[in-house]
């Protein structure tokens, strides 16, 4: 049988973004995380995978190792709920094309985790507060929740109005998971 996955953004979906975080003493997360990832794991069974651009490293504003460890520490404060962490380093300013494909909106890093971990898109969701976290869930086969919190209202009613339209719009995490809950529980009924 085949996993389903609740994919996350990670900057400005699970933890304050600060631009480019390289000190995990600095990372917070947001509030509902710890219970909505947890509900997820432990209730839902869901893999849990973090789906991240991290250019700051091929800026030079950070390195590899400093994200590592900033991922750690999100996983600490989440008592090592996610199973895994995949990040594209890269970025078109500074890298050539073959690189840059892992970068979101691509859907590579989200196929990429359904090779390794076996997991059936279309049973999976992606949470994410941007507009490329949308593209790659809808690219990838996933359902998609856009947690509007960094976004402002213009944005996103353009984006609601455009072929990316999420598949459920919320102002915080752990509505978006009480969502999925009640899209397993059938209370949600979509084609
Ligand atoms: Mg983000």
């Amino acid at each position: 049988m085949k996993n389903k996955a609740v994919f996350l953004d990670r900057d400005g979906t699970i933890n304050y973004d600060s631009g480019y975080l390289s000190d995990p003493n600095k990372a917070k997360l947001y509030d509902g995380v710890f219970e909505g990832i947890s509900l997820l794991k432990n209730k839902y069974n869901f893999k849990i995978i973090v789906i991240s651009n991290q250019s700051g490293i091929t800026r030079g504003l950070m390195t590899e190792m400093e994200v590592i460890a900033v991922n750690k520490k999100i996983n600490e404060l989440l008592s090592d709920s996610i199973d895994d962490f995949f990040f594209c380093p890269y970025h078109p300013d500074f890298d050539i094309y073959e690189k840059t494909r892992c970068r979101k909106p691509s859907p590579q890093m989200v196929f990429d985790a359904a090779s390794k971990y076996k997991i059936d898109l279309n049973q999976s969701f992606f949470i994410g507060d941007r507009e490329t976290d949308m593209i790659c869930a809808k690219s990838a086969g996933t359902y998609s929740i856009l947690l509007g919190t960094t976004m402002n209202n213009s944005e996103i009613n353009r984006l609601k109005n455009s072929k990316n339209s999420p598949n459920f719009i919320t102002y915080n995490f752990l509505d978006a998971v009480k969502h999925i809950q009640m899209k397993l529980d059938g209370e949600i009924v979509e084609n």
